[in-house]
């Protein structure tokens, strides 16, 4: 199937509350272009250097959300338009987006990736680090920068109900920390191996890649 059959299919298929981030990562501009013209306008990509050059190469109606992991000192590359961050998991990289996103007299959303994974890895909070985050005197400090929710990344597994034990684990968190905190809207969870069950378990924003694009050669 074609990228923008697959883009309008999806679309149809995902309720009204849910965002699709379109994965664009390795693919040529031309792959993204064709999304685009089938009328997707989020994107997701984890390379900072890859998302810029794409952002200068298309329609300035898109939505760039960075997904992958951030280090601090390529924030300033980004911060003139990022929509959304996805993988923040510091408050050192809160203080640095909120930084550079005053030079550019802009407010950058967030989200806290949270750790769900049964996997070793490397990257995400814990939800007792991201409760003492959310709660904590510095983060109100930073007026160029707004923690909208939480994304997650589940196992990479076809056990069906350890998907459905890491997913409701999160949901459960984002709902209570809803009641704390008015901000928290997104719920990013989901890629093209599990993002019909993350909807189920409550997911609004899905990041699919190789079910769009096919998959990538690195
Ligand atoms: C690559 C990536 C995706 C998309 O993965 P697919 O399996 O191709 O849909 C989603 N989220 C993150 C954080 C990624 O790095």
């Amino acid at each position: 199937m074609k990228i923008s059959e697959k883009i309008k299919e999806l679309n149809a298929s995902l309720p009204e509350e849910v965002s699709l981030v379109a994965v664009s990562k390795t693919k040529p501009v031309s792959d993204l272009m064709e999304a685009y013209n089938a009328g997707q306008r989020i994107f997701g990509e984890n390379k900072i250097q890859e998302m810029v050059e794409k952002w200068e190469e298309m329609p300035k109606d898109i939505e760039w959300h960075m997904i992958g992991h951030v280090q601090t000192n390529k924030v300033k590359y980004m911060a003139p338009f990022v929509s959304l961050i996805h993988a923040v998991d510091s408050l050192k990289l809160l203080k640095e987006i909120s930084k550079q996103a005053a030079k550019h007299d802009r407010v950058i959303n967030c989200l806290l990736q949270i750790k769900i994974a049964a996997e070793e890895s490397k990257f995400g909070m814990t939800e007792k680090e991201a409760v003492t985050l959310l709660i904590s005197e510095e983060i109100k400090a930073l007026k160029n920068v707004v923690v909208v929710g939480f994304m997650g990344m589940a196992t990479f597994t076809d056990d069906q109900e350890q998907l459905t034990t890491e997913f409701s684990s999160l949901k459960e968190f984002y709902e209570g920390q809803q009641m704390q905190h008015s901000n928290l809207t997104i719920l990013s969870m989901g890629m093209s191996g599990d993002y019909p069950l993350a909807i189920a378990l409550g997911s609004n924003m899905v990041r699919v890649g190789s079910a769009i694009f096919g998959s990538r050669n690195y």
